[in-house]
């Protein structure tokens, strides 16, 4: 289902690849040596979901955890729910329970969880392996894939201009 609608807010899973393990240093918190596999964060806004998105594949600025982290990683896909049952709190719940959490408190300052960001060894099948985990839970969202280089299905940059374009 395609997000038509400029202000709409909604939460949001950032799927990015680690090919090699690194270590990288994450704001406040210090050095963090990641494995390779790939890391899953979860966020929320509570309007303009397409915008945070947005900024989160183009900007270079340094405020957030995660942007520390996709300062040496690539974003290869996007989810995108805009269920408001599933806030980036519940969802961080439920992928605990089936995924590694390689840094505390990452992304969660703010809350009570134990983290924002999982992590999945397989780098080929992990995006698949997430989304069918969500469909688990009937969660109802929609996959953009945003790195061509990791994308089976070759790289459509319309999806790119989907989550670029305004309709305000
Ligand atoms: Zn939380």
């Amino acid at each position: 289902m395609l997000i038509d609608h400029a202000n709409i807010g909604g939460s949001y899973i950032l799927i990015l690849v680690l090919k090699n393990v690194r270590r990288i240093r994450i704001g406040s918190l210090g050095f963090i040596r990641f494995p390779a596999g790939c890391v899953f964060y979860v966020g929320n806004a509570k309007k303009g979901l397409k915008q945070r998105v947005m900024r989160h594949i183009k900007s270079k600025a340094k405020h957030w955890h995660i942007d520390y982290l996709k300062a040496k990683a690539r974003i290869t896909d996007v989810i995108l729910i805009t269920d408001n049952r599933w806030d980036e709190c519940a969802l961080s719940a439920i992928l605990k329970k089936k995924f590694e959490m390689p840094v505390k408190k990452f992304g969660s300052s703010d809350c009570s969880c134990d983290t924002h960001l999982f992590f999945s060894p397989q780098i080929n099948s992990s995006v698949r392996i997430l989304a069918n985990y969500l469909k688990s839970y009937e969660i109802k969202f929609e996959l953009i894939k945003i790195d061509p280089s990791f994308s089976p299905f070759g790289f459509h940059p319309e999806n790119l201009s989907r989550i670029d374009s305004e309709h305000a």
